[in-house]
């Protein structure tokens, strides 16, 4: 029924009208200090933290997270206490899990701020207003700074009838390359 993320261990499951909280723990025995790479058993303090993950049928998925803070061992380390790491697909201080944001971003790409926020809602995916839609696309524009072959220009709507942005989209790998603030033809050709 769910994705097995390695490492982490379901604790159990809360069932509510709209959506679905999965209580996870890590499963790792020892943690390696992101710093100097030392491994530690040695645990400091546990916190609990919440990810939305991808939906469920027609429920958001909330991962409930708890997640251990570990002391490095190593004399010479700046980093004296840590938070372990998780999967990849949930990366540190991130509240959505990586494929909730890719297909966030995909789906902004596409629609623009105001639809995408609009169809997931409607569809009870998850609730995001279209300035973090805009921030989410923004994040792999900045990431990606390779010269495409070929360019795409096109509006985005921000806000319907309100606000237009331009976004400029490599046509080959169907990734945003840049948002710029307007859609001023001046803009677009700067
Ligand atoms: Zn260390």
């Amino acid at each position: 029924m769910l994705p097995v993320i390695p490492g982490l261990l379901l604790n159990g499951i809360t069932y509510g009208e709209k959506q679905l909280t999965l209580v996870l723990t890590s499963g790792h025995p020892v943690v390696h200090c992101p710093l100097c790479h030392t491994i530690s058993q040695r645990i400091h303090s546990r916190y609990s933290r919440k990810v939305a993950g991808l939906p469920w049928a027609d429920k958001r998925v909330i991962m409930e997270l708890n997640v251990r803070r570990f002391y490095c061992e190593a004399k010479d380390c700046q980093r004296k206490v840590f938070c372990e790491r998780l999967h990849p697909a949930i990366t540190a201080y991130a509240r959505r899990s990586t494929r909730l944001e890719h297909y966030l971003q995909n789906l902004a790409l596409q629609l623009g701020g105001e639809k995408a926020a609009f169809l997931l809602e409607l569809l009870n995916i998850h609730l995001v207003s279209a300035d973090t839609l805009l921030n989410l696309l923004k994040k792999v524009a900045i990431a990606d700074t390779a010269i495409p072959k070929i360019l795409g220009i096109d509006e985005w709507a921000i806000r319907k009838g309100q606000t237009y942005a331009t976004i400029l989209v490599d046509l080959d790998t169907r990734k945003p390359i840049d948002l710029l603030p307007d859609d001023k033809l001046e803009t677009k050709w700067t």
